[in-house]
């Protein structure tokens, strides 16, 4: 500890300096008794206290006093005086002197060094608990001032203080809400009477602090959820609200989304006709739905936390099962699997099941829908049967028919020839009734062999034999078969051939039969008029084109009349004669000689059918 000690007189330094020797730790002191040696001790020597003279010859108590104070407010300074009275003393006192000793009583000397260093000591505690005080008043009215939680103090039901959080929150003016508006009027108003309950319980000290999730409303209308939390207080005795509020809506409305969605996947998971599941990378059954527990006949116990395949009886454990690891390691799960499978109690089904391969928590699972195809397995399983059996009806039909043709063809020949032969042998009515015969008979053998044609096709065994023939002499010999019936109609029924070359590769035989069907159908179809027969080529194709002036096709019957045994007009009032086989055998044979047929034409003014065959087929 240092002194200073201003004084002048030689015995009372030495009394002072008895007696403060006595203190303990033993004081350095200096003794000045000029104003300069005094200031330059104040800041050389630094004393923690000091002890003036009130009378000095240079300058005296007071002085130094202030000087003292001017240097550190807090130094002590110790007014020791010979003669003092009261009045002096106060005026010391007041003008910040710590205390003063009467030199008559320079015993007590130690004790008020003691005493002002104490008080000294007190001050500077005061001062640095005042400035830390300050300092957190500070921090935390930052903190309340910038914070994004609204922060409010509450008295009487009114909002006595808020912070900008606040108002952000409820989007009112400081203005707006300060001693005007209370939670009540904040809240929606089913929660009201719940929210004043709850108030009056604490101002009532029932309950200290709380934590409530509320509905409310900003100043624009708008519904929000609010998360408070608050507790009572006392402020200058009277019973305050302190609290904090949180804007949680957005957090509200996701978890009211998360359950909206997990209502839905439980619905549907629960409902789904399809049997669900779902395993880990392990083939451990995680979860499954109602349909499955059907499905495979078993109850939740039964598979749940166990191996998967459990469901199957050993028969079935394929490669599905067995390599279920290495195929989820490698992700090279089948996304789709239909398989014959033997349950756990030796039932049999047959099902589907989709895969997909999931992340969850960054854990691989598997998810599979299973459908039971049993059903639809043993339909399908009947179809084919159904489909076999008729193929073999058909190969039965097609043998039918061949073995008909023979039996038939051999009489209706000698039908044929013997007739013939009648027609030149007799006259008048017999000869007409020999013809009738003859006509019907050579009806009879073209049906025949247009049936026969069909079931060759059918039975798929229509196979081209390909030849080089002259397909102008061909055509015009066919044409010239129809030239009787043509004139008798009055038609006039012409040929035409512009080919460069009338060597063509194709089946002699079916090319015939194209021919003689189209020209037959015009001639047929035609009451008066012409009937052309057109024989053309362009780049690969020669084309044969049968254009009449007949009765026409209406243009939503192009595609049906080649389908087999469709006419333009059908049932019993149909005015034509034929089979309806005619173009479909046509139409077949173009496709098989790698050619195509097209048909223009035009109710009541004719029709066009062209058809385009390779030259080199
Ligand atoms: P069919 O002549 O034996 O009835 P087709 O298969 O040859 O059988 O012809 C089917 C139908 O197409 C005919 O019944 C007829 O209604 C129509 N048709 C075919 N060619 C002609 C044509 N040149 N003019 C008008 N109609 C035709």
């Amino acid at each position: 500890m240092k002194i200073l000690l201003v004084e002048d007189n030689e015995y009372d330094v030495k009394l002072a300096l008895h007696e403060l020797e006595s203190l303990p730790n033993k004081p350095e002191i200096k003794i000045v008794d000029k104003e300069k040696d005094f200031q330059k001790a104040l800041k050389e020597f630094m004393p923690d206290v000091i002890i003036t003279d009130y009378v000095l010859p240079d300058f005296d108590g007071m002085r130094a006093l202030k000087i003292s104070l001017e240097h550190d407010p807090f130094l002590p300074v110790i007014i020791f005086t010979g003669s003092i009275n009261e009045e002096v003393a106060v005026e010391c006192i007041k003008a910040g002197a710590t205390d003063y000793v009467l030199k008559s009583n320079y015993k007590r000397l130690p004790f008020a060094v003691k005493e002002a260093l104490g008080k000294r000591e007190a001050l500077i505690q005061k001062i640095e608990a005042e400035r830390k005080l300050k300092e957190s008043e500070n921090l935390f009215r930052t903190l309340a001032e910038t914070s994004i939680i609204g922060i409010y103090l509450l008295k009487d039901w009114k909002f006595v203080y808020v912070n900008d959080g606040f108002l952000n929150i409820f989007g009112f003016s400081r203005n707006e809400t300060i001693n005007k508006l209370g939670p009540l009027d904040l809240v929606t108003p089913e929660v009201r009477d719940y929210l004043e309950q709850n108030l009056v319980e604490r101002l009532g000290g029932k309950v200290d602090k709380v934590n409530l999730i509320l509905k409310a409303r900003t100043k624009k209308g708008q519904e929000i959820f609010i998360e408070v939390f608050s507790r009572v207080i006392e402020l200058n005795n009277e019973k305050h609200i302190i609290g904090a509020v949180i804007d949680i809506t957005d957090r509200v409305l996701s978890e009211i989304e998360v359950q909206k969605s997990e209502l839905l996947f439980r619905t549907v998971w629960e409902n789904s006709m399809d049997a669900m599941r779902l395993v880990d990378e392990n083939g451990i059954v995680v979860k499954v739905n109602q349909a499955y527990l059907s499905l495979f006949k078993v109850t939740e116990d039964q598979v749940l936390n166990k191996p998967f395949y459990l469901v199957y009886d050993e028969s079935s454990y394929n490669e599905n099962i067995t390599q279920f690891s290495e195929r989820i390691k490698t992700n090279s799960i089948p996304p789709k699997i239909e398989m014959d499978m033997t349950l756990w109690n030796k039932e049999k089904i047959y099902i589907e099941a989709r895969n997909k391969i999931l992340f969850i928590d960054n854990k691989k699972y598997v998810f599979t829908i299973f459908r039971d195809m049993t059903e639809r397995r043993k339909y399908e399983m009947e179809l084919i049967k159904a489909k076999e059996e008729a193929l073999e009806m058909s190969r039965l039909k097609s043998n039918f028919l061949a073995n008909m043709s023979h039996e038939i063809r051999t009489p209706l020949n000698g039908m044929i020839g013997f007739s013939e032969l009648l027609k030149e042998q007799l006259n008048g009515e017999y000869k007409e009734w020999a013809t009738i015969i003859h006509n019907g008979s050579l009806r009879l053998l073209e049906t025949l062999n247009t049936i026969l044609d069909y079931s060759q096709i059918e039975a798929d065994k229509v196979i081209p034999y390909l030849t080089e023939f002259d397909v102008k002499d061909l055509t015009e010999n066919v044409v010239r078969l129809f030239s009787q019936v043509a004139h008798k109609k009055g038609l006039s029924l012409n040929f035409y051939c512009n080919l460069k070359n009338n060597r063509v590769k194709c089946d002699e035989k079916l090319y015939r039969r194209i021919a003689t069907n189209l020209i037959n159908n015009a001639v047929k179809f035609t009451f008066k008029g012409e009937v052309n027969v057109i024989l053309t080529e362009d780049d690969g194709n020669f084309i044969l084109r049968v254009q009449d002036t007949g009765i026409g096709i209406p243009e939503d019957k192009f595609d049906y009349i080649f389908l087999e045994f469709r006419q333009v007009s059908e049932g019993l009032g149909r005015q034509f004669e034929g089979t309806g086989l005619g173009l479909t055998i046509v139409k077949k044979y173009v496709e098989k000689l790698n050619g195509k047929i097209e048909v223009r034409s035009k109710v009541g003014e004719g029709s066009t059918f062209t058809v385009y065959l390779p030259k080199n087929c």
